[in-house]
C-alpha cells in the first residue's frame, strides 16, 4: 500500500459515515442554518486600513457572493431565530478559515512591528528571546481574542476550547474588537455548494450545538518561535462532532520564511470527505515508502526527558527526521507527506493542539492516537484537556496498528505510564466488556443502507424534486419525507402474508412506495404513465454512484481486517440491484461476500438471513460481529441467530449500553484488538521482528 501523494489529497472525496436509518428523512431544515444572535456587529468589522492580498481576494468574493448570501440569509432567517441552536459545519469551516488567515496575519504584525507598535528588530532568524517572547505572549492573546470573539458571533452557545488563561478573552485590555473580529458574512460568503457537496451528508445537515466542540490554539509552537524557528509555529482549529474530530485549519504564518518570490505564510484546511487545501507542495510530492519497503521516518519533540523514546524508536527502526516541538507544525510536516509519524510518548500535547491535526491527517486516510493506539474523545470536556497518554500521529492506518502495538510491547515493561494512565478522554473500544469468543473474531459483517452507504441527498428532497418533474406539484419534501416513511414501513413487494419487500428489482415495492408519494398518501389517482416515468428516474438517480456516500474509513478497515484473517461480508435488504451499484462504486472487490435478500428470498431480521451470512463467511455465528444501524433488523436480528456481538452503527451511546459504533476504523481496532489479546505474539510484518523476551 502506498502513501497517497498530494495529487491524491486534494482530490479525495472521503467517504464518511451518517447516523441515520438508510432512507431516514427526518430532518427538513434550511440548507443554510446561520446561527447566531445578530448580525449587526459583522457588518463594521473590518476596519478601513490597510489590507492584506489575502483579504483584499476575500473581499472581492464577498462582494460577488453577497447578493447570494442575503438571500440564502433571508431564507433562513425565521428558522433561524427560531432555532438558534443549530451550526452547519461548512459554514463554520468557512469562518475558521477566514479566522486563520487573520491570525496569520496577526502573528506577522505583532512579530515584525508595524500597525500594531511593537519594535522590528530586523527579522533575523534568530532574535532576541526577551522580545520574541513579549511578542508571543502579544499575538497569542491578540489572536485568541479575535478567535473567541468571531466564533461566539458566529454561534453564541458553541462550545469552544481554547487555553484557559484567555478564557475571558473579551475582557483583554487594549485589544479592539472593530479591528480584530473576522467578518462572519465574508466567511459564510465564500462559500461554494460544491466544496459542501464533498462533506458527508450529516456534516451538510444542521448539527445541534451540543454535539459540536471547536479546540483553538492561538499559537502553537510556543518554545519553537522563542527560539527563532518562526516556521514553526501555527494556528489550530478543529472541529470536532460526536467527539470525532471532522474538520480543521492549521494556519502558518510564517511559511516560506526567508524564501525570496514566495507567499508568506499559508492556511491548510479540510475535513472528513472534502480532502485537505492549502497546503501549497509539489504535485508530485510523496511520501518515502512505507516499512518495510524504506525507513520509518518519524518526527519528535526537541528536548524530550522521555526515556522510553530511544527504546521505542530502535524498535521501530525509525529514522528520526524532524526535530521540533510544536505539534500543529507536526501534522504539517505529515500531511506534506515528509514523515510517516509524529511520535510524542508522554503528556506533551492537549485536545487544542491535536484536534486540527486529527481531523486533516483522518481526511486524508491517516489516525491520530494515544501512543498505544487508543482514540481520544474530543466531546466537550474540559477535564479531559491534556493528551495523557501521549500522541502517535501516522499518515497510515494500518501501518500505525502495527507500530503502536509495538510501543506498547517495548513500553509495557519500562513502568506504567501511559498505556494504564487513567485517562477519562480515552474513547471506550467499541467491543468492551464484549466477551471474545473462543479464537477470536473471524467474520463483520456490515449493513448497507444508513451504515456502509449513506443516501448523499435527504430521499424526502429527490422525491419532492421528482415529483416536481413528472407534474405533481403538491409534493414538498415534507409531504415526501412523511408519506414515504408510512409506505416503506407499510409496503411488501407483495401480498403474500409473509412477504419481503424485494423481489428482483424491486419495482413491485418502489413502485408502491413512489405512487403514494405522489398521490400525497391520499387516494388522487395518478395516471400509470406518471407513476412509471417517477419509477423510471428514481431508479436511475440511485443507481448512480453520485446518489451515494461510502462511509468514511470503511475501505482501510475492511483491508485490514481481511488482511489479518477476518472475512468481511456485505448484509443487506437490498433488490437486486446491489452488486451493480457496489461496482460502481468501485467496492466490489473490498469484501468476502455480499448477501442481500433479493438474492437469497430472506430478509433481516431473520435468523436465517443471518445464518446465511455466517455461512457465506464460512465462520460459525458466535465468532462473527455484524454492524447495522436498525435496532431491530440489524441488532436484535443478529442477536436472535446467535451472532457473538451486535453492534448498533450509531454515533450516541444507546439506552441499553449495548455496542456502538461510528467509525469503521475504530470498529477494526476494536476486532483485532480483541483478537491481538489471543494471540501469544502479535503477527509483525512490516517493522523489525523483535528479539524474544
Ligand atoms: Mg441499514
Amino acid at each position: 500500500m502506498t502513501i497517497p501523494s498530494r495529487a491524491h489529497i486534494s482530490s479525495f472525496r472521503g467517504p464518511h459515515t451518517t447516523t441515520s436509518e438508510t432512507l431516514d428523512m427526518s430532518s427538513a431544515a434550511p440548507a443554510v442554518t446561520l446561527a447566531r444572535s445578530s448580525r449587526a456587529p459583522f457588518m463594521r468589522s473590518f476596519a478601513p486600513r490597510a489590507r492584506s492580498h489575502a483579504n483584499a481576494r476575500i473581499k472581492r468574493r464577498h462582494r460577488h457572493h453577497r447578493h447570494h448570501h442575503h438571500r440564502v440569509a433571508a431564507d433562513a432567517s425565521s428558522r433561524e431565530r427560531a432555532e438558534c441552536a443549530t451550526v452547519h459545519v461548512p459554514t463554520l469551516l468557512r469562518l475558521c478559515r477566514a479566522i486563520a488567515t487573520r491570525g496569520n496575519e496577526i502573528i506577522r504584525d505583532v512579530t515584525e512591528g508595524g500597525e500594531l507598535g511593537v519594535r522590528d528588530k530586523g527579522g533575523a532568524a534568530t532574535t532576541d528571546g526577551t522580545y520574541v517572547g513579549d511578542a508571543q505572549t502579544e499575538a497569542d492573546r491578540r489572536v485568541e481574542a479575535m478567535m473567541v470573539e468571531a466564533l461566539k458571533r458566529y454561534a453564541p452557545e458553541l462550545r469552544l476550547v481554547a487555553e484557559e488563561s484567555f478564557e475571558n478573552a473579551s475582557s483583554i485590555e487594549g485589544v479592539d474588537f472593530g479591528e480584530l473580529a473576522v467578518d462572519f458574512e465574508y466567511a459564510a460568503a465564500t462559500g461554494d455548494a460544491e466544496e459542501d457537496e464533498g462533506f458527508a451528508p450529516e456534516l451538510r445537515r444542521p448539527i445541534a450545538l451540543d454535539r459540536v466542540a471547536v479546540y483553538c490554539d492561538p499559537l502553537d509552537g510556543t518554545n519553537e518561535y522563542a527560539a527563532g524557528e518562526r516556521e514553526a509555529i501555527t494556528v489550530l482549529l478543529g472541529i470536532a462532532v460526536d467527539g470525532t474530530p471532522r474538520a480543521g485549519v492549521i494556519g502558518q504564518p510564517f511559511h516560506n520564511y526567508g524564501k525570496k518570490d514566495r507567499r508568506l505564510g499559508r492556511v491548510v484546511w479540510g475535513g472528513i470527505g472534502i480532502g485537505v487545501h492549502g497546503l501549497d507542495i509539489a504535485a508530485d510530492a510523496v511520501a518515502p515508502p512505507l516499512p518495510p519497503d524504506g525507513e520509518h521516518v518519524v518526527a519528535v519533540n526537541r528536548n524530550v526527558r522521555e526515556n522510553r523514546q530511544a527504546p521505542v524508536l530502535e524498535a521501530l527502526g525509525s529514522r528520526v527526521d524532524i526535530v521540533i516541538s510544536a505539534t500543529g507544525f507536526h501534522y504539517l510536516m505529515l500531511l506534506e507527506r515528509r514523515a510517516h509519524s509524529a511520535l510524542l510518548l508522554r503528556k506533551a500535547s492537549k485536545k487544542w493542539d491535536t484536534c486540527a491535526g486529527e481531523a486533516l491527517l483522518r481526511a486524508t486516510g491517516g489516525v491520530v492516537t494515544d501512543t498505544v493506539g487508543r482514540r481520544y474523545d474530543y466531546s466537550y470536556n474540559l477535564d479531559a484537556l491534556p493528551n495523557l497518554s501521549g500522541m502517535a500521529a501516522s499518515l497510515d492506518v494500518d501501518m500505525h496498528w502495527e507500530m503502536t502495538a509495538i510501543i506498547r510491547d517495548v513500553i509495557e515493561p519500562l513502568g506504567r505510564y501511559p498505556y494504564d494512565v487513567d485517562d477519562p478522554s480515552i474513547k471506550r473500544g467499541v467491543l468492551d466488556g464484549v466477551d471474545v469468543p473462543a479464537g477470536g473474531w473471524r467474520c463483520l459483517s456490515v449493513d448497507v443502507g444508513g451504515c456502509l452507504l449513506e443516501p448523499s441527498e435527504r430521499v424526502a428532497d429527490v422525491y419532492a424534486r421528482t415529483a416536481l418533474e413528472v407534474g405533481c406539484a403538491s409534493v414538498t419534501p415534507e409531504t415526501a419525507s412523511r408519506d414515504f416513511k408510512e409506505a416503506f414501513a407499510a409496503f411488501r413487494g407483495s401480498d403474500a402474508a409473509d412477504a419481503s419487500r424485494y423481489y428482483g428489482d424491486g419495482k413491485s415495492f418502489w413502485r408502491r412506495v413512489i405512487a403514494h408519494v405522489l398521490t400525497r398518501g391520499g387516494t388522487d389517482v395518478i395516471d400509470d404513465t406518471t407513476i412509471d416515468l417517477a419509477v423510471d428516474k428514481l431508479y436511475l438517480h440511485y443507481e448512480h454512484p453520485s446518489a451515494w456516500h461510502i462511509a468514511h474509513g470503511a475501505v482501510d478497515a475492511a483491508r485490514r481486517l481481511r488482511r489479518s484473517g477476518v472475512r468481511v461480508v456485505l448484509a443487506s435488504n437490498w433488490d437486486s440491484r446491489l452488486p451493480t451499484l457496489l461496482r460502481t462504486l468501485g467496492l466490489d472487490d473490498e469484501f468476502d461476500a455480499i448477501v442481500f435478500s433479493a438474492d437469497i428470498g430472506v430478509e433481516k431480521p431473520s435468523e436465517e438471513f443471518f445464518h446465511a451470512v455466517a455461512r457465506a463467511a464460512d465462520v460459525p455465528a458466535a465468532r462473527c460481529a455484524h454492524v447495522g444501524d436498525a435496532p431491530v433488523a440489524d441488532v436484535a436480528g443478529a442477536r436472535s441467530a446467535g451472532f457473538g456481538v451486535a453492534v448498533r452503527w450509531s454515533p450516541h451511546p444507546t439506552d441499553d449500553d449495548q455496542p456502538t459504533a461510528h467509525d469503521f476504523n475504530q470498529l477494526a481496532d476494536a476486532v483485532l484488538s480483541a483478537n491481538r489479546t489471543l494471540d501469544a505474539r502479535p503477527r509483525l510484518s512490516r517493522f523489525p521482528v523483535p528479539p524474544p523476551p
